[in-house]
């Protein structure tokens, strides 16, 4: 059986490139925040899906309102047509997510996934505006699709995929040009000067702490200042919580300690709460100007999407949920600068917000190399940052002290391996 698993293993590696030579085994079962392999061996999750596990593996209300709506002949497949499952999530996500944080959006089902919100974003604002340049930011993530890509500022991603689409530029993010460097008025500039050749540009897209770029926070102020620049020249402003939203810094939407109101908002990966493809594109109601099909897909709403996700939402009916991510995020991050003190040969910076923190390592190929020593002894973490440098700590945020410590203490035992 074993042999068989092993061919298995073997052809998924010449299919499937990327995360199976991070995580080489075969995994066959998960529950909570964790993870078993096929040999049994058991592994503490600190990947949570790139976020979209926020909830935890097979969570158990969730897995018994699917298999009862499943048992129940529920409808699946729907297109756009009206479902029950559809109009419960509408209305539960209205009454527990955007009325009590005085938020006021129109739903649009763009798509399964979160390239499929910000492409339907991108296309939103010029449509909107009537102007074509995007302005995104330094180490930004938006996705893998032509338009989502060309607004990444990745440009191992980029150049792949050969010539990305005009219209896009990037700008300095928060802090990227240092404390001195106001990237606000550096954008701004680009503006006003008509001989910088930067049009006004329909939109800026931002993630408020930018995961695949290696975990940098965008500062409130910073956040409160682009709103603003946005306002005075008209600009749509776009928020991509793909990955920073559904809880991970600590608040539902990840912008609200910056107290702003964005123009859209781009919601995937945990809002379903199951693993369930599912993405959200919220619209300022005066802007949902598309026409009937003028943006449309056979896999958006997926029903049973919609089971998981209105489950999902009991999490945020009151305010414990919030204050428990906020605590275990102070208790990661009291964690990461005892290590980064320890271990001065780390070269380390602690980075990041709520449940979405790591450690940026100064020296080439080091954070790899602990993440592949964590996977051994039972652990999964990913890395981020342009240079793979930062190792992220992004368990469920439903993880209990036990198993964070635990995580904890692979992590450390990981590092010193590393270090010998
Ligand atoms: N935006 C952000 C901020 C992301 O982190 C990601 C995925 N890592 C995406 C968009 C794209 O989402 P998907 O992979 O589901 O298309």
């Amino acid at each position: 059986e074993l042999d068989a698993q092993l061919t298995v293993f073997e052809e998924m590696e010449s299919a499937v490139r990327s995360y199976i030579r991070s995580f080489p085994t075969t995994f066959s079962k998960a529950k909570g925040s964790t993870m078993w392999d096929t040999n049994g061996k058991a592994y503490i999750d600190f990947f949570a899906g790139a976020g979209a596990l926020n909830y935890g593996h097979n969570h158990p209300k969730m897995k018994e309102a699917l298999l009862s709506y499943i048992a129940e002949d529920g409808i699946t497949h729907s297109l756009d047509m009206g479902t029950k499952a559809k109009a419960n999530f509408l209305t539960n996500f209205n009454e527990i997510i955007l009325k009590p944080r005085n938020l006021e959006y129109k739903v649009m089902f763009p798509g399964p996934t979160g390239t499929n919100t910000v492409e339907s974003a991108l296309k939103l604002a010029r449509k909107v505006t009537g102007r074509e340049l995007v302005i995104s930011f330094t180490n930004a993530f938006h996705g893998m699709t032509i338009g989502a890509l060309s607004i990444t500022g990745n440009s191992f991603k980029r150049h792949g995929a050969g010539v990305s689409l005009n219209n896009s530029v990037a700008m300095p993010f928060d802090q990227y040009l240092g404390d001195e460097v106001d990237t606000v008025d550096y954008l701004e500039k680009f503006l006003e000067d008509s001989g910088s050749g930067v049009a006004l540009p329909a939109a800026i897209i931002l993630e408020t702490v930018q995961g695949e770029g290696g975990l940098n926070v965008a500062n409130p102020e910073w956040l409160k200042r682009v709103e603003e620049l946005c306002r005075r020249w008209d600009i749509l402003l776009i928020i991509d919580d793909v990955q920073a939203g559904c809880g991970r810094t600590g608040t539902f939407f990840s912008f609200e300690s910056a107290d702003i109101n964005p123009d859209i908002v781009c919601l995937s990966k945990s809002i379903s709460g199951y693993g369930t493809p599912m993405a959200l594109t919220l619209i300022k109601p005066e802007y949902d100007i598309w026409g009937p099909g003028e943006h449309n897909g056979t896999f958006r709403g997926h029903n049973l999407a919609f089971i998981t996700a209105t489950e999902a939402l009991n999490f945020w009916k009151d305010d414990e949920f919030s204050k428990d991510i906020i605590e275990k995020g102070l208790l990661v991050d009291e964690f990461l600068k005892r290590i980064v003190s320890q271990y001065p040969e780390l070269e380390g910076e602690v980075r990041g917000k709520g449940l979405f923190r790591g450690i940026a390592c100064g020296v080439e190929g080091l954070a790899d190399k602990i993440c592949a020593q964590a996977f051994e002894k039972g652990l999964i973490m990913e890395t981020s940052g342009p240079s793979s440098e930062v190792f992220k700590i992004m368990p469920p945020l439903n993880i209990d002290r036990e198993a964070l410590n635990k995580g904890f203490a692979i992590v450390e035992a990981s590092i010193k391996a590393c270090l010998k």
